[in-house]
């Protein structure tokens, strides 16, 4: 244990705390950059912190859990995840960053923007005071598409295909457009969802990731058709409105972020 206060900023390979890890780079001296990998994390955040690094200048460290996503699955009764059972990201992100971090004093630097009202879900261990630089300098989306793109590291690529944030392949945060499009980017991951889905099936009953919705049920064509019509119809709605925020549109793609009032910061962010 050490008594001099570390400095840890958690990666969630997501623009905003990739964002936020370039602000504090020449802001804070030693900060250790770290990353809580999942193993169920797309291809697309391992590529984004690589390039990370490369900007950064330095290593991000990573994390691994004491036990792999299905061994947990199997401990909490094969129920998976939701945003009521939320033990995966206490196993699988929150415990390996304590575990990382010790005894000893640390500020953790959480990347909430100015603009979002979330209230998250982080560690309160006592020796963990949580900061939030985005917030006490006033930044919003705005700035933070603007820090990343004068950094030459750009928005994450998943969000070329239209995922909007960061996270397990299989989060339950993610909207059902956002599990269209990952049927239709990465069918091999999406299968993996929905054998989870069925992890209880013997003993009681599915439990699934989307609401009452199966994905055995949402990845048929004519579901999948009207969840994509749906899906344009109320981005033409919005388009339009003042209710679409100017944020909205010089941020870019990120509109389905909203909503997310009490999401996992360690996550998302
Ligand atoms: S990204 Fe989603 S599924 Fe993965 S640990 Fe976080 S809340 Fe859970």
């Amino acid at each position: 244990m050490t008594t001099e206060t570390r400095h840890i900023l958690s990666l969630s390979g997501g623009k905003d705390s990739a964002a936020l890890a370039i602000y504090m780079r020449d802001r804070v001296s030693g900060m250790e950059y770290v990353f809580h990998d999942t193993f169920k994390e797309l291809p697309e955040t391992y590529e984004y912190l690589d390039r990370l690094e490369a900007v950064l200048g330095t290593r991000i460290d990573r994390t691994t859990p004491d036990e792999s996503f299905e061994h947990w699955l199997a401990v909490f009764g094969n129920m998976i995840p939701s945003s009521h059972r939320r033990w995966c990201t206490k196993m699988l992100k929150l415990k390996p960053f304590e575990r990382y971090v010790g005894d000893d004093p640390v500020r953790n630097y959480v990347a909430l923007r100015a603009d979002e009202d979330r209230t998250g879900y982080i560690s309160t261990r006592p020796n963990i005071t949580a900061v939030y630089p985005f917030k006490e300098d006033g930044l919003v989306r705005a700035d933070i598409i603007r820090i990343l793109e004068e950094s030459g590291l750009g928005l994450p690529k998943y969000t070329e295909w239209g995922r909007s944030r960061s996270g397990c392949f299989f989060c339950f945060y993610q909207q059902k457009i956002e599990w269209v499009r990952l049927k239709q980017t990465y069918p091999d991951l999406f299968e993996e969802a929905k054998r989870y889905e069925y992890a209880n099936q013997d003993k009681y009953r599915p439990f699934y990731w989307c609401g009452n919705e199966p994905l055995a049920e949402l990845e048929k064509p004519e579901r999948m058709d009207e969840i994509q019509r749906k899906w344009e119809e109320s981005r033409g709605k919005t388009k339009g409105t003042k209710s679409r925020r100017l944020l909205h549109i010089l941020g870019g793609a990120d509109e389905d972020e909203e909503g997310e009032k009490d999401g996992c910061l360690i996550c998302h962010v």
